[in-house]
């Protein structure tokens, strides 16, 4: 026997009735982001490696190690996006947006990469859903960002999560903030994993992002980046605090929160759910402003913020069972019998072009497998089709829920059901 192949290593199938579970959600997204502005835009999977090295920044761990990085045929070296702001922002600039518009409100969908560990909520493919807007500098954008997460996830069930929120400040607030910061972890940082004690050479914020329960532990008494805002960053976290009890969203200021990518300046937030299955990987969404990325990538000055979404985990935390998501059958055409086949492709033909969702048995089988598949499936409605029905041009027409019957000319079984199933 030949050997069987799987698939690669943290690179997960999707199938359904799990997939129906998916189109909710993502369609809510779609609907959710258009209603604020957002339009979609597709960037390629596959960029220069260039792109996220200054993108997102050498020293942060997607790019120091998490990457899928390779040579394509011609040496250049390529790389499987791990994230979509740098892709967005690249798209941006070379698409000249800042001339066409002065706002620009994009949103995207689709799968990252990232050479992980592998956890429950944690994969090496897993999909984003993100939104990014440029153009805006004032804090409200930001607020209504998170204003449109909270009804989000409030619109599909989930409510048992926690709005953080915390502001990393400009360049010179972080400077002030890392001498503190260094001042702070110095005395004892033999004591901190080896890649935080690389981290305080290269870059001692992403220490009060390391997952090591020791460096966690020793990183709660840290000083706080909020002491070392100056007046422009304070005001402006401030406006975004008083935007989002505007607007009637709960917070919570966390001031060890810096995020794990370093193109962030000012606000920075993430929605944290408290839901069992989803294990320690309890973040679903990361997101914050970024106003120097654009002219850093080579493009005009244009403030930007943005965040993006983890759809395996947002899956994770709906509560239902995938099959609840699955659309049922408005009608079941079970046929059996000499000369019925012919009247059941052309009766579910016409029943589908009156827009119905029609399901039929193209197998030989006996009325009664048909009708425990019809069941199953959840039909609203049977017909059947035998023999006798045939000859008279009169069919059953079964109410499943009601577990009624009637009988209805051919010619009108069109008419009724799209009468029935409007209701
Ligand atoms: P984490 O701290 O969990 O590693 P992160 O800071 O690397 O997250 P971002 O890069 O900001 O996360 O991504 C935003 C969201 O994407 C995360 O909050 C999470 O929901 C999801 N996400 C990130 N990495 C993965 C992964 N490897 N597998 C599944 N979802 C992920
Ligand atoms: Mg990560």
């Amino acid at each position: 026997m030949a050997e069987t192949l799987k698939s690669v290593r943290g690179m997960n199938d999707l199938l359904p009735p799990e997939s129906a579970k998916w189109h909710y959600f993502e369609n809510r997204c779609r609907e959710l982001f258009s209603r604020y502005g957002y339009q979609e835009v597709r960037t390629p999977i596959l960029e220069s490696t260039e792109l996220f090295s200054r993108g997102i920044g050498e020293a942060t761990d997607i790019v120091e190690k998490e990457m899928f990085t390779f040579p394509d045929k011609s040496e250049r070296s390529m790389t499987m996006r791990p994230e979509g702001t740098a892709s967005c922002v690249r798209a941006y600039i070379q698409h000249s947006m800042h001339r066409k518009e002065p706002v620009t409100r994009w949103f995207y969908s689709g799968p990252m990469f990232r050479y992980e560990r592998m956890q429950t909520g944690r994969y090496r493919q897993f999909y984003q859903i993100g939104v990014e807007a440029y153009g805006v500098a004032e804090a409200t954008v930001e607020a209504e960002q998170i204003a449109m997460l909270h009804e989000l996830y409030s619109s599909v069930g989930i409510t048992n999560l926690e709005v953080l929120i915390n502001s990393v400040g400009n360049s010179e607030d972080r400077g002030r903030y890392r001498d503190a910061l260094v001042g702070y972890i110095t005395p004892f940082k033999d004591e901190l994993c080896g890649d935080c004690q690389r981290r305080l050479e290269t870059n001692p914020l992403r220490i009060l992002d390391c997952k090591v329960k020791t460096c966690k532990a020793r990183m709660n008494d840290a000083p706080s980046i909020l002491n070392s805002l100056g007046e422009e960053s304070t005001k402006h976290f401030g406006e975004a605090q008083s935007a989002l009890t505007s607007m009637g969203v709960p917070f919570t200021v966390d001031a060890r929160m810096v995020r794990g990518l370093d193109y962030y300046t000012g606000t920075v937030f993430e929605i944290v759910a408290s839901t069992k299955s989803l294990g320690t990987q309890s973040t679903i969404v990361a997101g914050g402003r970024y106003d120097g990325l654009v002219e850093s990538l080579g493009g005009p000055s244009v403030p930007a913020v943005g965040f993006a979404l983890g759809v395996e985990r947002a899956i994770l935390s709906l509560t239902g069972d995938s099959e609840e998501y699955r659309s049922a059958p408005d009608v079941f055409i079970v046929a059996h019998g000499e000369g019925t086949s012919p009247i059941k492709l052309a009766l579910g033909a016409e029943l589908r072009g009156a827009g119905l969702y029609v399901e039929l048995e193209h197998r030989v089988t006996s009325m009664k497998s048909q009708f425990k598949r019809a069941d199953k499936l959840g039909s609203h409605f049977v017909v059947v089709i035998g023999e006798a029905e045939v000859e008279s041009g009169v069919v059953k027409l079964k109410n499943m829920q009601q577990r009624s019957e009637e009988e209805v000319r051919l010619a009108e079984v069109q008419r009724v059901l799209s009468e029935r199933c409007g209701e």
